[in-house]
C-alpha cells in the first residue's frame, strides 16, 4: 500500500487542521481552500483503506457512505443547512492523492 499524505494526517504523523473526528472518520481544513469551508472527510482505519472510488470493491463499498454520513453529522452539529460534497475520481477527474476523501465545501465559515 502506497503512503500518501493523507495517510500521515491519519496517523497524526503530520499536522493537519482536524474540525471532526469520531474515531472512525476524520475531517480536516483543505490548506487551498476553495470555499470559506473547505473539509476532506477521510476513513481512518488502515482497514478501510481505498485509493479512489474507482478502486472500491465489495469489501470497502461502504467507506463512501461513512464519509458522507460523518459529514452530514457534521453539518448537522454546526448548524450548517447547505454544503457541496465532492469525489474527485481519478486523475482525469483531478484527484491528486490517492487516498478516498471526500470534499466538503460551504459558503458558511466556520
Ligand atoms: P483531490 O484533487 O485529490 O481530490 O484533492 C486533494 C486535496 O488535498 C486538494 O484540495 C489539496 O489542496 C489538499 N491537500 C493536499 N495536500 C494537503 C496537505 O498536506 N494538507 C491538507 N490539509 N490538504 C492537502
Amino acid at each position: 500500500m502506497g503512503d500518501t499524505i493523507f495517510h500521515k494526517i491519519a496517523r497524526a504523523e503530520i499536522p493537519a487542521d482536524v474540525v471532526y473526528d469520531d474515531g472512525v472518520v476524520m475531517a480536516f481544513k483543505d490548506i487551498h481552500p476553495k470555499a470559506p469551508t473547505h473539509l476532506l472527510f477521510i476513513a481512518k482505519d488502515a482497514s478501510d483503506f481505498v485509493p479512489s472510488i474507482a478502486d472500491m470493491s465489495d469489501a470497502t463499498a461502504h467507506v463512501p457512505g461513512m464519509l458522507i454520513a460523518a459529514a452530514q453529522r457534521f453539518a448537522k452539529e454546526q448548524g450548517i443547512d447547505g454544503y457541496k460534497l465532492t469525489f474527485h475520481v481519478g486523475k482525469a477527474g483531478e484527484q491528486e492523492v490517492f487516498y478516498l476523501h471526500l470534499h466538503f465545501l460551504s459558503q458558511k465559515t466556520l
